[in-house]
């Protein structure tokens, strides 16, 4: 019994396992304007995919080089494995990368592409063969190997320098928009080999998109960047459903927005509540993110609204938030329809309904309400 106790408490002291890569307060500025990166922080764990996401200049790419070594930060730290690998030479890092412009030797076979790193290693030739020969078929492309790139279609093209990427076992996985040439059809199925091979190989992967769909479907956790910092890091469910701020409710889904000054602020600590008088005029009841410090009473707040939130109110039906307004617009979506819904008070609201539901015809004039619950309130920067 003494030993098991004795156990207990070393497992309970053993520190959690390092991340395998951790960027630390990386900066890098190009000029006198805005930083690319503004101080940077992430971490990754082992065999994890993580996407980062945001609008063109927001610093992705540069964040990518700097990590694959491109690109030296001014300021931070990154490290690999519990490494410091912040001054090593991009061949020393161990890193796979795809970009999103085919960046394959074209006078070099698939084949000759996809050995180039393992040769540059100083492999023999029959490893040489028999991993380019397995990566060919990891991609699907078994039998196109004597093909040359222009011999490829633009999927198959990057199949290959996904190939060249994986084909000597890197620590990390690097992929910056690799889809963003190809079409949609083929960039969602892309997508889907991407995430099967990463769960097969167990990569690490940080994979850069300003497509929130794509960001969606691939990753366990998204970064949403913006002006050189990350804005919030979690789920896509984190991030839709309780966003930190009105940047991240924007980017990431559609949102309605109010915008109001906090009153009184209550409700049990897990779930509190704040009552926020709309410039608009009326007052709404708002939930705050749960360990939010930022809305104090005064403060200027955004409500965030997701358009599937409200729902219609029958003659005398109560809710925590309502309001009145007139159909303006109903959009056929498939399985959804989008209606823009004019408000009695000013303004407008979008709501996003199952199609299956009952449908509103332009004209109607239809009472609205919702939760708390289903209102965000972030402090309006
Ligand atoms: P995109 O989605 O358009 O690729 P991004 O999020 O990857 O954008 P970055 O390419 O990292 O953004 O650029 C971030 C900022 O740094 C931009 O304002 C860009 O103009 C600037 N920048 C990037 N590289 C350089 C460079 N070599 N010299 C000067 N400025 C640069």
């Amino acid at each position: 019994m003494g030993d098991r106790e004795i156990e207990t408490v070393k497992n309970e002291d053993t520190p959690e396992t390092p991340p395998l890569l951790a960027v630390a307060a990386v900066e890098r500025r190009f000029g006198p304007g805005a930083a690319a990166l503004a101080g940077v922080d992430i971490a990754l764990g082992a065999g994890e995919i993580l996407t980062l996401l945001g609008p063109s200049g927001s610093g992705k790419t540069t964040l990518l080089k700097v990590i694959a070594g491109f690109e030296a930060p001014d300021k931070g730290r990154v490290t690999l494995n519990g490494r410091d690998i912040t001054a090593l030479s991009p061949a020393k890092r161990n890193i796979g990368m795809v970009f999103q412009h085919y960046a394959l030797f074209p006078h070099m076979s698939a084949a000759e592409n996809i050995a180039f790193p393992l040769a540059m290693r100083g492999a023999d030739r029959q490893s040489i063969r028999e991993k380019v020969s397995s990566a060919l078929a990891l991609v699907g492309l078994s039998g196109y190997g004597e093909r040359l790139p222009r011999q490829l279609s633009g999927g198959q093209q990057q199949r290959v320098a996904l190939a060249r990427a994986i084909v000597f076992d890197p620590a990390l996985l690097l992929l910056d928009e690799p889809f963003g040439a190809l079409d949609r059809k083929l960039r969602a199925q892309m997508q889907a080999e991407v995430k099967s091979l990463q769960r097969r190989l167990g990569i690490t992967t940080l994979f850069v998109t300003h497509d929130q769909e794509e960001a969606l479907a691939l990753s366990d956790r998204i970064a949403v960047m913006n002006e050189g910092r990350i804005a919030q890091m979690g789920t896509a469910e984190d991030l839709y459903r309780r966003p930190a701020s009105r940047f991240v409710a924007e980017f990431v889904g559609e949102a309605n927005l109010f915008r109001g000054r906090a009153g009184v602020i209550g409700g049990p600590a897990h779930a509190r509540t704040v009552e926020v008088k709309l410039e608009s005029g009326g007052e709404m009841l708002a939930s705050l993110p749960p360990g939010d410090r930022s809305v104090h009473y005064g403060a200027d707040l955004a409500l965030v609204l997701r358009p599937e939130r409200p729902h219609r109110l029958d003659a005398g039906g109560t809710a925590e938030n309502r309001v009145t307004g007139t159909v303006a617009e109903a959009v056929y979506l498939g399985e959804t329809i989008r209606y823009r819904v004019a408000l009695e008070r000013g303004g407008e609201i979008l709501l996003r309904w199952p199609a299956e539901r009952e449908r509103l015809a332009p004209g109607t004039r239809v009472d609205l309400g919702w939760s708390a619950a289903d209102l965000t309130a972030v402090v309006w920067t």
